[in-house]
């Protein structure tokens, strides 16, 4: 890619680079329409006990149907959102619908389980905590059906600068989850300093079990840790029967991934629900209508 200077403007860049912040340019100036207007859109996927097959709630996760690049990878999309400014009115947004359809979708005993990602960014945000109690009372949702997941990278990186919230929405009873366990850092010391309930096995060693025994070994090794701390664990990205057998045979409780459903829009998920009903030991946990 050939550098040139400003004044040189005529001649069109044509690298990888250039269209590549081309995108970037235009994807931030449309997000604040997007947002504006209600466009982004939040799919769920489900959290399956594994041993019974009953739902254990459901992970939300938004979703951004450009009009002319098509899906934005949600990553990208947290990355434009997190340095235009915007992260808060996004993640307020998917807060609302989540915990909108976790009162919609309740079962025998209450609300369905939910589960929302949140960046650093979010959390260094005092006025989070507040927020979130709002929408929780709005919608009738008791806090401890509310996980909020934070990949392990963020947790290590932030983790001392974000113990003051991570510690109040834990005080108000709201869960947090480590999310793409493994992949972080070899230190293991910060679940001893901070209020997480659950951990989630990142899906390259839960894809790698079915070939790797090293992959095998990570998971059993983290399956021991978080009996240890008293932590649930989910293991996510689970595609094939016999990666479930694997993992329900080393007891794993929870999981996630393709093979019991992928992410769904939630009319999708709700009829998805509806059909789980003779799967498991739980039964459907949608309360009749
Ligand atoms: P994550 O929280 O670790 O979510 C899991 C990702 O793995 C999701 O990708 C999901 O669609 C995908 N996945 C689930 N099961 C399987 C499987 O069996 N096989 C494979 N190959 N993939 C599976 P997605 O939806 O593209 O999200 C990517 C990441 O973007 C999420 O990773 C999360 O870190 C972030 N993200 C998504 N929504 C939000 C949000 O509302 N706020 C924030 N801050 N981050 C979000
Ligand atoms: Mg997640
Ligand atoms: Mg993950
Ligand atoms: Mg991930």
């Amino acid at each position: 890619r050939g550098a040139k200077d400003a004044t040189d403007g005529v001649l069109a860049y044509h690298s990888g680079l250039e269209s590549e912040s081309l995108r970037r340019v235009g994807l931030a100036a449309d997000l604040r329409r997007a947002l504006d207007r209600d466009e982004l859109e939040v799919h769920f996927q489900p959290k399956v006990e594994l041993e019974s097959g009953a739902v254990a709630g459901a992970e939300a996760l938004v979703r951004w149907p450009h009009p002319t690049f098509g899906p934005v990878p949600p990553g990208e999309l947290i990355a434009i959102a997190g340095s235009t400014g915007q992260l808060g009115q996004l993640t307020d947004q998917v807060l609302e619908e989540a915990l909108k359809r976790s009162a919609e979708w309740a079962g025998p005993d209450g609300p369905l389980p939910m589960a929302v990602n949140l960046s650093p960014r979010t959390l260094a945000d005092g006025g989070f905590p507040a927020r979130v109690a709002e929408v929780l009372g709005r919608h009738g949702v008791p806090a401890a059906r509310l996980t909020f997941e934070i990949t392990e990278d963020d947790v290590v990186a932030d983790g001392s600068r974000l113990i003051p919230v991570l510690d109040r929405l834990h005080e108000m009873g709201v869960r947090l989850s480590v999310d793409d366990f493994g992949t972080g850092y070899s230190s293991l010391g910060y679940l001893r300093r901070l209020p997480v309930q659950e951990i989630k096995i990142d899906l390259s060693f839960v894809q790698g079990m079915a070939t790797d025994a090293d992959d095998r070994a990570i998971v059993a090794a983290v399956l021991g840790l978080a009996r240890h701390f008293a932590i649930d664990v989910v293991a996510e990205g689970i595609e094939s029967h016999r990666t479930l057998e694997e993992l329900r045979a080393m007891e794993c409780e929870i999981g996630q991934g393709y093979y019991f459903s992928r992410p769904l829009p939630p009319d999708r998920f709700r009829t998805w629900l509806e059909t789980q009903g003779d799967g498991g030991a739980g039964g459907t946990r949608l309360r009749a209508v």
